[in-house]
């Protein structure tokens, strides 16, 4: 019986430790008994409190001796639970395998031509302090912005349309700084 042996396996260790505990409680009583009546058959006063406790002592010897007897036993059926409990793993069916399927987002990727870095924070290995960081990006005023701004005035719009270009992120150029050494890694220009 598998669920029994089971069951059994797990109240076995339980049992043990009240054994355990129960034996080291009458131990100890037995110890203070046994001080006692020391020291009454030297000085006996009270016969009749002397003779129980005697009577007490030897109780305790006796159940002391059934509960090393239980203990026995029980430590033999844990072995055997142990030994059937270990065929039962090896005979058992294995569990099948259970292949997680890919993340659903792309892994980030690592870009170590900064030439190659993109307009926006990335990840890459600093070409000064050789850390892998993602790069602090800020954005500055671009030749293509003063270029556009240029054009804009050639065609009449100078009542602040031409300012415009300074005002557009596509229009800029783009920094990225090491976080960690604030060294300039790359521009990305727009020109
Ligand atoms: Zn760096």
């Amino acid at each position: 019986m598998p669920g029994q042996s089971h069951e059994r396996e797990l109240e076995l260790p339980e049992e043990l430790n009240g054994l355990s505990l129960r034996r080291q409680r009458l131990t100890d009583r037995r110890n203070v008994l046994a001080l006692l009546i020391d020291f009454k058959q030297h000085n006996c006063q009270n016969e009749e409190q002397y003779y129980r406790e005697t009577a007490e002592l030897q109780e305790i010897d006796k159940q002391l001796q059934a509960l090393s007897q239980r203990k026995i036993q029980l430590q033999m059926e844990q072995d055997q639970i142990g030994g059937t409990h270990n065929i039962l793993i090896d005979t058992s069916v294995s569990s099948p395998i259970i292949v997680e399927s890919p993340p659903s987002f792309p892994a980030p990727q690592i870009i170590l031509d900064v030439q190659e870095l993109p307009r926006h924070p990335s990840q890459t290995q600093c070409p000064y302090c050789h850390e892998y960081i993602t790069t602090e990006v800020t954005k500055i005023t671009s030749s293509t912005s003063c270029l556009m701004c240029f054009i804009f005035i050639m065609f009449g719009c100078v009542a602040g349309c031409c300012l415009i270009p300074f005002c557009l992120d596509n229009c800029k150029d783009i920094v990225h700084k090491c976080p960690k050494c604030r060294s300039h890694i790359f521009t990305c220009k727009k020109l």
